[in-house]
């Protein structure tokens, strides 16, 4: 058996759901084997609450290590061998193994840390940590061993007649399958946060779809398709997302004749919400999510949310709410949506932008502007108005 064929996925919280463990486990396999459906030669099973995945030896380690980690339930992985669980046999791949990774990465110190999930097996943990490290350095003469601070720790797992031998655990992002938790729509702009919320979400298990307004032509064909392309990256971990596109133009154009100039930001955010609320039923969608964050901007104090909530009956996630900006920017860098997202192109919220825009807007007269306009209407005309636009994961 080639040595770089087998890989051991860790689950995260799925470990700890009670009756509802196979479940979750299944989808999480079906999930990474989506994630593998482009890579030909892949197998992933299940065993004993850990997830196997074991492929041809040509196909290189990042890839699948890179396709496998971004499925959220994913704990981490460890590119493996294996051997029987024979004391002589886990000895041999030992010294296979380590004579690699003197060559591969220059070791010379090392530490066994030995696992018996098998209870059966007749040596206990610590006495095989003791036998295979003896055996290693029989095996390799440059390497010694340091328990401290070794430049290698070689894990030796022993489950049932097989044993894995690995030197790394890469971290996935944790989280739980997609699709374990309910449909949300997405308010996708092309800003920082937007993305990032979609994410969070998705990596909780929920299926994502997106509504994005845009104010064409005051909004150029551009910014649409910067959104497609944050849409893209964020599908990459999502699988592939439909997107509502939306004109709000005739609205905002509405809004600036008859309502005053410092409530136009949160009548546009009502508006949005409304029409992102019929959406989200219409394809059967339980919740929205915004990347609105406490008091980031004037549409977003305490109370502009709760003046935006208050137009929506469905429930409303706001993942990022109490988060500091720099935060959400680190997180954003992390999953590969910043470069994109700070890419200048305008926004439909930038147009018609007040100059004091009204920071503690009161329902009441909220809803005394909105008086003179024909919401449903207008709502209504803009649902009927959308474009689909498919994206590919
Ligand atoms: P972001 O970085 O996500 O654009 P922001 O700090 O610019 O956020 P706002 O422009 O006030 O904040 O928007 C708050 C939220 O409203 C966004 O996170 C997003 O969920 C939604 N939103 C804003 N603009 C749009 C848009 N053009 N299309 C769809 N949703 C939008
Ligand atoms: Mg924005």
């Amino acid at each position: 058996m080639n040595e770089q064929n087998i890989y051991i996925v860790r689950v995260g919280e799925v470990a700890l759901k009670g009756m509802n463990k196979p479940y979750f486990e299944k989808t999480l396999v079906t999930r990474i084997r989506k994630n593998l459906s482009s890579i030909e030669g892949t197998t992933v099973s299940r065993h004993e609450g850990l997830i196997f995945v074991r492929t041809d030896k040509n196909i290189p380690a990042d890839t699948i290590i890179r396709q496998v980690s971004r499925v959220f339930g994913v704990a981490s992985i460890s590119p493996a061998v294996e051997c029987e669980s024979d004391l002589d046999k886990i000895g041999e791949t030992a010294v296979a193994f380590m004579l690699k990774q003197i060559e591969e990465r220059g070791i010379k110190t090392f530490k066994v840390e030995a696992k018996r999930a098998d209870k059966n097996f007749p040596v206990k943990s610590p006495d095989i940590a003791r036998i295979i490290g003896a055996k290693v350095l029989i095996g390799c003469k440059v390497l010694k061993v340091d328990v401290h601070d070794p430049n290698c720790r070689l894990y030796v797992d022993l489950r049932d007649d097989r044993t894995y031998i690995f030197d790394e655990k890469i971290q996935g992002f944790g989280g739980l399958p997609l699709g374990t938790n309910g449909k949300g729509m997405v308010l996708l702009s092309g800003g920082i946060d937007s993305p990032v919320a979609a994410w969070m979400m998705a990596k909780r298990g929920m299926i994502i779809e997106a509504v994005h307004f845009h104010s064409y032509p005051y909004t150029s064909p551009r910014a649409q398709q910067k959104v497609e392309e944050l849409a893209a990256i964020v599908a990459g971990y999502t699988g592939p997302m439909k997107i509502h596109i939306i004109n709000l133009l005739p609205i905002q154009e509405q809004i600036v004749q008859n309502c005053p100039e410092e409530e136009t930001t949160i009548l546009v955010r009502r508006f949005m919400m409304r029409i992102a609320e019929k959406v989200a039923e219409k394809n059967r969608c339980m919740m929205l999510v915004t990347g609105e964050d406490l008091g980031q901007v004037a549409s977003q104090t305490a109370e502009a949310l709760v003046v935006t909530d208050a137009c929506v009956t469905m429930p409303v996630m706001r993942p990022l709410i109490a988060m500091d900006k720099v935060d959400i920017m680190d997180m954003a860098k992390e999953i590969g949506t910043y470069d994109k997202s700070i890419e200048p192109y305008e926004d439909c919220c930038t147009v018609f932008l007040p100059k004091h825009p009204t920071t503690k807007p009161r329902l009441e007269r909220i809803e005394e502007s909105e008086a003179k306009l024909d919401v449903d209407a207008l709502v209504d005309a803009a649902v009927r108005s959308e474009e689909i636009v498919r994206i590919d994961a």
